[in-house]
């Protein structure tokens, strides 16, 4: 096993550390964008489990200027954590999508803040258009810039019915071009999805592994209110995992996936006051704890069964 500090997974905390010497906080930020699933381009109602603020329910006043946001997210940190640096993080519905020279102006406001060690922007793969990929190159020339893409599934039936709106070769293309740039990309991937099993979660972590990316985000399928898949949940046409379920899928999936692949979310938090189901995963510390006990228990870590189907 490799060593990764107290944790048998390639944690972002280690990962942070490794980078930056020292422990570094995410303040979250809105630039103020729309997506092009809720805007009427691609369609108006959006991914179907996507809630109205844009998987960006955490982030800061997008009547604020970027600064001004970091300022207000440090003071609320500060005041529980002996924080020094930040990754400026653009969070709510897609960062991209808006023209280059005003992401220009708010990616640089935000990546020259004496504060801020890195910049990562939360988007789609259809949004990467020539002249925001040659900003993103030149930005990450400044401090690190990393990319997070929702992929969610590589599966097209699932990806269809959740409404992801981009076919898997736009990924992988987006993962090329940001890659000859040096730019980290992370996924975003929903464990759960409707119609999905072991197999099918396991198929996607299994092409993510050859797909040269940097970083994961394994995210619970929660329901949120007014989405939706609130409505199906309702209707029966879709259920949640329990606890015990999904703690022995997270285990599956981190014995699969490559060691060098850095582990930036073990489940996610909805919003409380939309959290439909499941409840218990408004219980994050309960649920982290438990994941980490089950390693323990299971004696085993990320990777194991990766380096042994690579032999
Ligand atoms: S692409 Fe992102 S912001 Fe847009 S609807 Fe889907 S999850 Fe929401």
């Amino acid at each position: 096993m490799q060593k990764w500090g107290e944790k048998p997974y390639r944690s972002l905390d280690f990962h942070l550390r490794e980078l930056f010497g020292e422990k570094i906080y995410k303040v979250s930020l809105n630039g103020g964008m729309t997506c092009p699933n809720r805007d009427g381009t691609l369609g108006s109602h959006g991914c179907i489990f996507c809630s109205a603020g844009g998987s960006g329910d955490f982030a800061a006043d997008r009547t604020l200027s970027i600064r001004e946001q970091i300022e207000s997210q440090k003071k609320a940190l500060q005041g529980k954590k002996p924080v020094k640096r930040y990754i400026a993080y653009f969070q709510a519905y897609t960062n991209t999508y808006a023209p280059a020279d005003y992401l220009e102006k708010i990616f640089t406001e935000a990546i020259t803040h004496p504060d801020i060690a890195a910049l990562s922007i939360g988007t789609r793969p259809d949004c990467l258009g020539p002249d925001v990929l040659e900003l993103l190159g030149r930005l990450n020339q400044i401090k690190p810039v990393w990319v997070e893409l929702g992929l969610q599934t590589i599966h097209p039936n699932t990806a269809r019915l959740i409404r992801r709106g981009y076919e898997l070769s736009c990924f992988d293309q987006a993962v090329l071009q940001l890659r000859r740039l040096h730019i980290d990309v992370i996924v975003h991937t929903i464990l759960g999805l409707p119609g999905e099993g072991t197999a099918q979660v396991l198929e996607t972590i299994s092409y993510l592994n050859r797909a040269g990316i940097q970083g994961i985000k394994l995210h619970l399928l929660h329901i949120l209110k007014g989405t939706e898949l609130a409505g199906l949940y309702k209707t029966g046409g879709c259920s949640v995992m329990t606890l015990e379920e999904y703690v022995d899928l997270i285990l599956l999936c981190l014995e699969h996936l490559s060691p060098e692949i850095t582990i930036h979310r073990l489940t996610g938090d909805g919003p409380k006051d939309l959290l439909l189901a499941p409840l218990w995963s408004s219980k994050k510390r309960t649920v982290l704890n438990t994941i980490h006990q089950e390693l323990k228990i299971k004696s085993t870590w990320q990777g194991r069964l990766y380096l042994q189907e690579s032999i």
